[in-house]
């Protein structure tokens, strides 16, 4: 089944219209996974193969498609990749993540081909810096021992409790407390006990994108 994260929306009665959503640190994590992501990632997750309704940013679209389309002399083919599909610092993170968007494979190492050679690449098939093989052996960054920092409380960003954040419509977050929401929503002229409808939705991949 696919993974799914729950929210607890809070919509305006009269407009219809969602103010605000209530969730637990899994989904503030996702929401904060966001800000780890190459520019080429945000890019290639916001195309039109993507979304429906493909996003822009500034003329960025643009200058990622002009490296798709031109037939650019690149120092190696490598450095196409690297710009198209550029690997997330914090990738070893987001893989704690119940739902990671981020598809570029980041938390992945690959070992060089020749015996005894210690070189890791974050991507597959290249030379290796030794230059007597290359990059085939897949390993988790977990594999690898080099990630000093890899989370071992088991969540990304946010650590572990029952606390909820309040989540408002341009994503402003912070931790849920009868008096934050009761001033969230009478900035709508709402109040907790009226005008305001609770609706729980489940939260897939798809709509995370
Ligand atoms: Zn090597």
């Amino acid at each position: 089944m696919a993974a799914s994260v729950s929210l607890k929306l809070m919509i305006d009665e009269k407009t219809n219209r969602v103010v605000a959503a209530e969730a637990e640190k899994d989904f503030v994590d996702i929401l904060f996974s966001f800000l780890t992501f190459p520019m080429g990632t945000i890019i290639r997750l916001t195309s039109h193969e993507q979304l429906k309704i493909p996003v822009t940013i500034g003329c960025m679209n643009n200058l990622y498609r002009s490296i798709q389309n031109s037939l650019l002399n690149w120092h190696t083919e490598l450095c196409k990749t690297m710009v198209l599909n550029p690997r997330n610092p914090c990738a070893i993170y987001c893989s704690k993540l119940k739902i990671n968007i981020d598809d570029s494979g980041s938390e992945m190492n690959y070992a060089c081909s020749r015996q005894g050679c210690r070189y890791l690449s974050k991507y597959q098939n290249v030379s290796c810096v030794c230059s007597k093989g290359v990059t085939t052996k897949e390993m988790k960054s977990d594999d690898s021992g080099s990630s000093v920092e890899s989370c071992r409380y088991g969540g990304a960003f946010l650590q572990k409790g029952s606390i909820m954040f309040l989540i408002t419509e341009d994503l402003q977050i912070r931790p849920a407390s009868p008096h934050i929401l009761a001033q969230l929503l009478s900035g709508f002229g709402l109040s907790e006990t009226s005008g305001i409808r609770e609706m729980p939705v489940e939260v897939s991949k798809e709509q995370v994108l």
